[in-house]
């Protein structure tokens, strides 16, 4: 069976490095475990090296994290359900929000259940995924304002998600501006959580605009890279999680198939490069455990030939001697990581 590793000491150890690095430029990190299913495990890493909450895109792992007792506060990062409004003022302290629809549902759950539930309110500041525009932004902050049961506690932004815009001085600049407004409005400061892992590398280059008090990491932390250009952060360990997988079949064949060739069994047609007769391992991994393409085999020379469901095919012809049951390992990135963590055929090792 695939293995995912997941190394405690070393997310903990990148926890630490970029919580301690945020709190030095006044912010705090949510930290984010949503790409590790909310693994409790690792949420309580978070919280014991830095972190000032823990931030998931789901309930259902927000409530794991809960059953395990691991002390938040929990942060709900995907825009609520109105259907679920109810469930999200229980789990989650803080909510992410576009939507006054979604606002006045959150209130009316929050009156009946008699708890207060805080806010963010996001901005799209041009990526296009979540967020009011930036000239709607005043009134629907003063709509929010009235409801009851409801804090406004901040304002946010997320960049580089969809549109992969990057942040910079302007678009952050705008998100101040309207911090600065809001506070005027409502009488009271606002956190300003400025994104996601691609602001890091503007965070290590001290380039940070003054004004932002907090983000949401993932990536940085888990992977050890910020977005934007996927650098590795400074001293961050790039190989807290690992996959293995085991080898199947080890034979050497042509590397052009032979008769007719139509589509594989995704519905491509591939194409082939004649590189005369290889070496080719099989292994016991395939799109149902990963995504083939985000991997990174670490066995010298080996090259990823493709994958089907269950089937991962490696070229291992200028690698060093590896027999049938040997496994490879190989770094992840972020999808092939998603699609690991979600993945029941993928066993998970927490070292
Ligand atoms: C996933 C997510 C994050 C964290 O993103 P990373 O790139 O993994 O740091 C932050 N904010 C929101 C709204 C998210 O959905």
């Amino acid at each position: 069976m695939a293995v995912l590793t997941i190394d405690l000491k070393k997310i903990g150890h990148n926890s630490a490095l970029v919580s301690r690095h945020a709190r030095a430029l006044g912010l705090s990190i949510y930290g984010v475990t949503k790409v590790l299913s909310g693994a409790w495990q690792v949420a309580q890493t978070l919280k014991n090296s830095g972190v000032e909450a823990i931030a998931d895109s789901r309930l259902m792992n927000i409530a794991a994290m809960r059953e395990a007792n691991i002390p938040g506060p929990y942060v709900l990062l995907r825009l609520p359900a109105i259907s679920e409004a109810e469930q999200v003022v229980v789990l989650a302290d803080i909510s992410l929000n576009s939507d006054l629809d979604t606002c006045q549902a959150l209130s009316k759950a929050a009156i009946k259940l008699g708890v207060r539930h805080r806010v963010i309110l996001m901005v799209d500041l041009g990526d296009l995924r979540e967020g009011i525009w930036p000239s709607e932004f005043l009134a629907f902050l003063k709509s929010v304002q009235s409801l009851p049961g409801i804090e406004v506690y901040g304002i946010g932004t997320n960049l580089t998600c969809y549109g992969g815009v990057f942040p910079d001085e302007k678009n952050l600049g705008q998100l101040i501006s309207l911090k600065e407004q809001s506070q005027a409005i409502l009488g009271h400061d606002l956190l300003v959580s400025g994104g996601n892992s691609s602001t890091l590398s503007l965070l290590f280059e001290n380039n940070f605009p003054v004004g932002i008090t907090n983000l949401r990491i993932g990536e940085g932390i888990i992977l050890g890279r910020e977005t934007m250009r996927r650098e590795p952060v400074a001293g961050a360990y790039l190989d807290a999680c690992i996959l293995t997988a085991e080898i199947i079949e080890l034979r050497e064949k042509p590397s052009v198939p032979v008769g007719t060739i139509g589509q594989d069994a995704f519905g491509n047609s591939p194409q082939f490069a004649d590189r005369g007769v290889r070496k080719r391992a099989i292994l016991a991994l395939g799109r149902q455990d990963t995504v083939p393409e985000g991997l990174d085999p670490h066995l010298t020379g080996a090259l990823i030939l493709g994958a089907s469901s269950d089937h991962l095919i490696v070229d291992v012809t200028d690698s060093p001697a590896v027999r049938t049951g040997d496994t490879l390992s190989f770094s992840l990135g972020y999808g092939a990581l998603l699609a690991a963590s979600t993945s029941r055929y993928v066993k998970k090792e927490f070292i």
